[in-house]
């Protein structure tokens, strides 16, 4: 067992016991042991909570020796173990134009010291991160998430005909959150699209009213951002320091429009 030294800005360091199990099965008898414990990826997330106001966990579960989470298989479905990086998921991913959401998503997410240490699994974890960029792309690209009680195995994800895209707007050319995102894909014989959001409401969510109404029109950049203006009234945005939540509502069909022109 190891210490993490966390720095606390507001009231000065504090320290976690680090616990490193090497199988699914000690992870998950170190957490019947301390239910208080919580298990880290990356720790990206974890190691900010101090200035999100929350405290640091006494105990942390390291999953990074635990023998085969940071494996890729590539098949159909590409399978993903929880601790895969970003930066390995994308490198794995180049050239796969229906699964582009996701590999976009990873690319920009950010910066690249971090990318080589956020996972997919903390990612998909992190529910009350408003912008990530991870889920929206996994929300579109239909993703499955594998469990073994509450940690995150796997990530799979199904091969397809469709394309897709991350489109996301930031004040300054990156390594800082999204303004707001759209992951979107998109099926051309039959028009079907999936449409995810992320950085505009509190979680991000796939949006199906505007799929339904994307689909019942032939798909241009015009027309997508029209439906999505018409739509804007359903949702519930955010509002952070420098970012009203009303201007994430006025980006946003901006957003659908690059992201539209980018696929077709
Ligand atoms: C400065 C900065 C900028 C960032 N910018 C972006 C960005 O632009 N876009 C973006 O998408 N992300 C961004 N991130 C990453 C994001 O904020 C989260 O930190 C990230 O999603 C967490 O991944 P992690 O592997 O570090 O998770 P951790 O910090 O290890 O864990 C996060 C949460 O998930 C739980 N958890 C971790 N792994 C598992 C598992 N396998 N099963 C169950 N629960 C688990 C933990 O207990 C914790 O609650 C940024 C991070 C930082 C530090």
């Amino acid at each position: 067992m190891n210490a993490l030294v966390f720095q606390n800005f507001i009231s000065g360091p504090r320290q976690s016991r680090v616990h490193t199990p090497r199988t699914l099965r000690e992870v998950n008898e170190l957490q019947r042991a301390m239910p208080h414990a919580a298990v880290i990826g990356g720790a990206t997330w974890i190691m900010r909570a101090p200035l999100r106001g929350t405290p640091i966990p006494a105990d942390v579960i390291a999953l990074s020796g635990v023998a085969g989470l940071d494996e890729i298989k590539i098949s159909d479905p590409i399978t993903f173990g929880s601790m895969v990086t970003l930066e390995s998921a994308a490198r794995i991913l180049k050239g796969l134009s229906d699964l582009a959401a996701l590999r976009e998503a990873c690319v920009h997410a950010a910066t690249p010291p971090l990318r080589r240490m956020i996972t997919l699994g903390g990612s998909v974890a992190a529910a009350d991160f408003h912008a990530s960029d991870i889920v929206p792309a996994l929300l579109c690209l239909d993703a499955e998430i594998i469990s073994e009680e509450s940690v995150i195995t796997e990530i799979r994800l199904p091969r397809s005909q469709w394309v897709s895209c991350h489109e996301r707007l930031t004040w300054r050319s990156g390594g800082e959150y999204s303004v707001a995102s759209i992951s979107l894909s998109y099926d051309p014989p039959t028009g079907r699209v999936r449409v995810a959001l992320g950085s505009i409401e509190s979680t991000p969510r796939r949006w199906t009213s505007v799929e339904q109404a994307m689909m019942a029109e032939s798909l241009t950049p015009h027309t997508a951002a029209r439906v999505v203006h018409a739509h804007l009234a359903e949702l519930e945005p955010v509002t952070s320091p420098g970012i009203p939540g009303s201007y994430r509502l006025e980006v946003l069909p901006t957003v659908m429009e690059r992201a539209v022109r980018r696929l077709l």
